[in-house]
């Protein structure tokens, strides 16, 4: 590493899109707590999620990456982490069965508390106040209290992490991700389905596999990879002094490596990416695997100084680039960096974010994205993957396992009329279970092609 790297080697350097606390003692208190509490995930783990992107970066597996834009204090209930849980594996299954590669599996779960804004202040008639940044910082409400950031909503941050983690590994471990179990729920989404017989043939064709199996002797009882499932958690690490009391040493190694406990893989936002400031400093240091966002104004040299800088040994799945370019950029804004990336031998993940780059504002002032739009990115993702010669690696949704309304489009469709019904989401518009769900069988399709 070109200078000496410490777990605040950040504090040096220019920062942005973290909030201005009044109470710096109080600030101060909290991170020394978080400091004393346990690690949320341990060193091996990440270890593990790394070497399994590993494989994914050499073509040999797909990154299933999703959960809410922003989770929530309020909305903090075992149905909808078990809910969102639930489609990721339902996705999973057909993934699984299209890709015919192992799926790895993270969610942005379990610490997705805080958010980059595009503008400091928010105006709602003729009140300015300062904008929400994710409840790990200030309230959502409008009101001037609830906009003043609190250092305490960090605690509290850690603990429903700590509750949400400890749920994910029971329902992972315990029984609920059985196979069949899970197929079973996706067959109930086909014959749901207006448009189910585009999707019967691929349901049909995993319940032959599994009976198939099955009558082999293998089946949940007697295997336990056929029960239990990897699941991982990731979350845009924001919050670089959270981050930092999070970060510790792995005691079981000989030579000090620095681990990001707060979760197995956390990533870099694309407004707080830039080579010389904070975010990058402290990303480039810890041994997790990290990701990137990687929106159209990327250039290839730029994405090279990047990758030069977080993982300057050519690590294969240290690094995972999410592109974020909007339906109808991509195809032109990915090819020259894919080919870039692929003439300088560098390993990275390639996974495609759809949401950010292909949100628009409805009728009634809702934020949403269509599901036509969406699909129509990670086709182009997939498009320029193979005008490249390289490897589509994987696909990050912002999605939620409720029944919300909030992006439209879908086979069980959501009208603009209909944005107002359930629109639930802290932050950015989600696919609910049905269209993400539908996407994987979309996507299926995009795999086999
Ligand atoms: C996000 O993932 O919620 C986000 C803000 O993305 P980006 O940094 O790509 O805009
Ligand atoms: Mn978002």
């Amino acid at each position: 590493m070109s200078q000496t790297w410490t777990p605040d080697s950040w504090r040096s350097k220019p920062i942005r899109q973290v909030p201005t606390y009044t109470d710096a003692d109080k600030v101060k208190q909290v991170e020394e707590t978080l400091s004393s509490y346990p690690p949320l995930v341990f060193a091996g783990e990440a270890r593990r999620l790394k070497a399994e992107l590993g494989q994914v970066a050499m073509g040999n597996g797909f990154l299933l990456q999703g959960g809410d834009c922003a989770e929530s204090f309020e909305q903090f209930n075992p149905n909808n982490i078990r809910d969102t849980f639930r489609v990721l594996l339902q996705m999973a299954v057909v993934l699984t069965f299209g890709a015919s590669c192992p799926i790895v599996k993270v969610g942005r779960m379990a610490g997705q508390f805080a958010k980059p804004r595009s503008s400091d202040m928010e105006t709602q008639g003729d009140v300015t106040l300062p904008s929400y940044r994710g409840d790990a910082v200030n309230g959502i409400e409008f009101t001037e209290e609830a906009r003043i950031p609190n250092p305490d909503r960090l605690i509290q941050m850690y603990n429903q992490s700590a509750s949400t983690l400890n749920l994910i590994r029971a329902l992972a471990q315990g029984g609920y991700a059985n196979l069949n179990k899970v197929h079973k729920w996706n067959l109930s989404f086909v014959s749901g389905t207006p448009e189910g017989d585009r999707y019967k043939d691929l349901s049909q064709r995993i319940s032959d596999a599994l009976s198939f199996m099955d009558a082999c002797g293998i089946n949940g009882e007697t295997t336990p990879s056929l029960r239990e499932t990897e699941f991982y958690t990731s979350h845009e690490a924001l919050l670089l002094n959270y981050e930092q009391a999070m970060t510790r040493v792995d005691s079981t190694r000989d030579a000090e490596e620095w681990y990001d406990t707060s979760a197995h893989m956390v990533w870099i936002g694309e407004r707080t990416r830039l080579l010389d400031e904070a975010h990058i400093e402290y990303m480039r240091g810890i041994a997790n695997p990290i990701g990137c966002k990687v929106g159209p104004t990327m250039t290839p040299d730029d994405l090279i100084s990047l990758i030069d800088k977080v993982n300057p040994e050519n690590e294969a799945g240290k690094l995972t680039l999410i592109t974020r370019m909007g339906d109808g950029k991509i195809e032109e804004g990915l090819g020259p960096l894919l080919e870039r990336v692929k003439a300088e031998g560098r390993h990275v993940v390639w996974a495609c974010d759809p949401m950010h780059g292909n949100t628009v504002s409805a009728e009634g002032g809702y934020k949403t994205r269509h599901f036509d739009r969406i699909l129509g990115e990670v086709k182009g993702f997939f498009a320029a993957h193979k005008a490249a010669g390289t490897h589509a690696g994987g696909v990050h949704f912002e999605m939620t396992g409720l029944d919300v309304t909030e992006c439209v489009g879908g086979t069980y469709e959501v009208k603009e009329g209909d944005l107002g019904d359930r629109y639930h989401t802290q932050c950015d518009p989600r696919l609910n279970a049905n269209q993400a769900l539908e996407m994987s069988f979309l996507l299926s399709d995009a795999l086999k092609a």
